[in-house]
């Protein structure tokens, strides 16, 4: 889950990362509100959950409060990247004078937190990786050991920050540090964070994303969640208990197991497809589950073929073979279908898909089924 940039930032202040003083608002009215309070030059930012709204017109600088209210209204009837802006964020505007990046994400390699930054801050991270990746300087974070002074030091010295900044580097740092783990994220980003004409650092712009499967954990957090931003497919995906990501392959999965639902995509590519999407329907579904999952995969247009992968443990083939008829009645699929079940009952579930007036292909492997469904997709059938 993505948090807006105010959410984010407000998490890092109490963390002890120090931000621009401001205020959120929805309507111009609420934004020159905020302004008069303010007193001075404000920058208005638009609350919408992608990166480089700098470009797309959605951060603008006011001088007055009645600049704030025009440009908020501007701002708010803007659509950045097919997301309708409903927010926007009115800070104190910082007087900058660098730039930099600090930002923290899972890294799998090391299997450690690694915090990352860089002097070239302001432009997207992506865009320095691809350009000079030699401008990312990172250190490993051991869990036990908690980020260490000689490492944020590394840090501020391999980007080139001026010594006078290293004590306000490592705490900012370390409030990151500390945010990212209480609030159980995946990433943590301050991009940039920038030296003011007063000579102090400040998290201008914040971004976090936190773990889905910590969510239980942060009821307060897990409100923080924004609907508007998410796609439908994604909305009624999490409604139902499904994970679900759409990807840009033509072969729609249907799978139970995440790993299973790994295995399944790697060899699609394998065969020489891609997948639509990464579907894990979880144990136990119910065809109503099925179902909505169905839905979903046949709801994409580049899905030219579906493959239902499910091994039967706690998850017995008959009762997914019956959701998986259920759906077709529900959803009355039009692409070639291929579906493997395999373990507890999968006679009988082999049995009840034979039955079905939609044409199912079976198969008893993952290369059968995969070559199946990936030669289907090809019209090759
Ligand atoms: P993003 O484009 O969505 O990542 O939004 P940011 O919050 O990072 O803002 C983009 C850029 O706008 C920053 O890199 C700054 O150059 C500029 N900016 C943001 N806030 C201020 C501010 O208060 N004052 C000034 N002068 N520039 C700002
Ligand atoms: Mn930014």
């Amino acid at each position: 889950m993505k948090l807006h940039e105010y959410q984010s930032k407000r998490l890092f202040a109490a963390h002890g990362v120090p931000i621009p003083a401001g205020d959120v608002a929805s309507t111009p009215q609420e934004a020159r509100r905020v302004a008069e309070e303010l007193a001075g030059a404000v920058v208005v930012k638009s609350q919408v959950l992608v990166g480089g709204r700098g470009k797309a017109g959605g951060i603008k600088l006011a001088q007055t409060p009645a600049e704030a209210e025009q440009v908020a209204g501007e701002i708010l009837g803007l659509e950045i990247k097919g997301l309708p802006v409903r927010k926007v964020l009115i800070d104190e505007a910082a007087d900058i004078q660098q730039e930099i990046y600090l930002g923290i994400v899972v890294d799998r390699t090391s299997r450690r937190p690694a915090m990352m930054a860089s002097s070239e801050g302001g432009v997207e991270i992506e865009e320095v990786a691809r350009t000079h990746p030699e401008a990312i300087k990172r250190v490993a974070i051991d869990p036990f050991l908690g980020l260490r002074g000689y490492q944020t030091r590394a840090l501020a010295k391999d980007i080139g920050l001026a010594g006078e900044h290293f004590r306000a580097f490592d705490r900012i740092a370390r409030g990151l540090y500390e945010a990212f783990l209480a609030c159980d994220a995946s990433l943590a980003e301050i991009n940039p964070l920038v030296v003011t004409g007063e000579g102090d650092l400040l998290a201008v712009d914040g971004k976090m994303v936190l773990d889905d499967n910590a969510l239980f954990r942060h009821p307060d957090l897990a409100g923080m969640r924004d609907v508007d931003e998410e796609t439908d497919a994604e909305r009624q995906a999490r409604e139902a208990g499904l994970s679900y990501v759409q990807l840009d392959g033509e072969i729609g999965c249907m799978v139970n197991g995440a790993g299973l639902a790994m295995a399944s995509m790697d060899i699609i590519k394998h065969f020489g497809a891609a997948p639509a999407n990464f579907l894990d329907i979880g144990g136990g579904a119910k065809a109503e589950r099925v179902a909505t999952a169905l839905r979903l995969i046949l709801a994409d247009p580049n899905v030219k073929a579906v493959l239902f992968n499910i091994f039967g443990g706690i998850t017995r083939c008959d009762e997914v073979a019956k959701g998986i008829l259920a759906a077709f009645e529900a959803v009355k699929p039009t692409v070639p279908l291929v579906a493997r079940l395999v373990g507890t009952n999968e006679t009988e579930g082999r049995a009840i898909l034979e039955g079905s007036e939609y044409e199912l292909m079976t198969a008893t492997t993952l290369a059968e089924a995969a070559q199946k469904a990936v030669a289907a997709a090809r019209g090759a059938v």
